[in-house]
């Protein structure tokens, strides 16, 4: 099977050509991203009417290099998928227009993938991980835990309840005067600093559940900086890379407290701990979850970069992984801009997948 992605759901617009043939892994033969970071800059944030019309401009552009890049043409598809929500609503709805055309200009079946899901699926199209596994996403926008039972099959564990970590850490940069994104910057200052300086909350770790919480972190640093302030007239190097190591560590106890709850309370069995999102890329992160997966007799996945911020390979490949079930949406595809992972999609009703 080969299968067209396109995700244009927040503000990266993509385009990937995902194949797998009977029995063998599948292969990524062309992804295409194409981010807007530049157009939003200025506003300090995604803007969703700017984000719309650049997915509109963009898109076909990235159909025909990935199609270029793939050296395939449309007669050589099977599906066509598209992210079909959650995000940003012009965006979606830009993506299922385009899907929607070239499928009706080519007669090719249409497969709406849930931008989620197609984070989730990602470690089965990269290490071919089999059911069930723990998912932790945990990007700029997200923050779950999620128990992968099933292309369509994914119970929440907890998530977070207020903002992502991702951005926390952004916000954590903007406070140290740190450049965008805040991540790569804050782990970079936090190298030379000391963590064990400020005292900062692990919010929830208290409480049971998998739920948490980081928006107070920020409040946090904000005091523990106006504090070093208010003693010293400003901040040196050493005590802005104190604070993000201390702020780092924060999130990286709250992250690996709460995997080792959300593997307790998965389904017995599991294969893997999986990571993805943009904050899977801290390495101090990424390490406390490597022993965690270590303690549970885990193997620990965390697919590359690319593919765990958002890109359209996943999107092809949930969309594959549908397309072989039996999932097929018509013209009617609805753009969502909420859309629950542990919700059933209609295509699957009833079919009983
Ligand atoms: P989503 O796709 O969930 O809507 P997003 O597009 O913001 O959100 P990603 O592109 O997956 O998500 O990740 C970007 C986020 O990851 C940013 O908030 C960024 O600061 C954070 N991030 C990137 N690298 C690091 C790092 N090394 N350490 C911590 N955070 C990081
Ligand atoms: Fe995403």
């Amino acid at each position: 099977l080969t299968v067209l992605g396109l995700e244009s759901s927040c503000d990266d617009t993509a385009a990937a050509v995902v194949r797998q043939r009977d029995g063998a892994r599948p292969e990524i033969l062309a992804s295409v991203v194409k981010g807007q970071a530049e157009l939003h800059a200025p506003f300090g944030g995604v803007v969703p009417e700017i984000a719309a019309r650049a997915h509109a401009e963009k898109l076909d552009i990235c159909v025909e290099a990935a199609l270029a890049a793939a050296g395939i043409g449309l007669s050589d598809l099977d599906a066509i998928a598209v992210t079909a929500g959650p995000g940003l609503i012009g965006g979606v709805l830009s993506g299922v227009m385009c899907a929607k055309g070239i499928a009706a200009a080519t007669g090719l079946p249409l497969v709406g993938v849930n931008h989620l899901a197609g984070h989730a699926l990602t470690p089965r199209l990269t290490d071919g991980l089999d059911f069930p596994y723990l998912m932790l996403l945990a990007s700029g926008g997200h923050c779950q835990f999620l128990s992968v039972e099933g292309v369509e099959d994914f119970t929440r564990l907890g998530g977070t309840i207020d903002d992502a970590p991702g951005e926390a850490f952004d916000k954590t940069a903007k406070l140290l005067g740190l450049p965008q994104p805040g991540g790569p910057a804050v782990e970079r200052a936090a190298e030379a600093g000391d963590a064990r300086r400020f005292a900062f909350p692990r919010p929830l770790m208290d409480r049971p559940g998998c739920d948490m919480s980081f928006s107070g972190l920020k409040t946090a640093l904000l005091r523990a900086r106006d504090a070093v302030i208010a003693e010293k007239g400003g901040i040196t190097v050493q005590d802005r890379a104190d604070l993000c190591a201390s702020f780092q560590a924060a999130v990286r106890d709250v992250l690996a407290g709460k995997a080792r709850r959300a593997i307790a309370a998965a389904p017995v069995g599991l294969t893997a701990l999986a990571v993805a999102g943009g904050v899977a890329a801290n390495r101090a992160i990424r390490a406390a979850l490597e022993d965690v997966a270590a303690e549970a007799g885990l193997p620990f996945v965390a697919p590359p970069l690319a593919l765990c911020t958002d890109n359209a390979a996943m999107i092809a490949w949930a969309g594959l992984e549908r397309f072989r079930l039996g999932a097929r949406d018509g013209m009617d595809l609805a753009a969502r801009p909420r859309w629950p992972l542990d919700e059933k999609s209609p295509a699957l009703i009833g079919t009983g997948k």
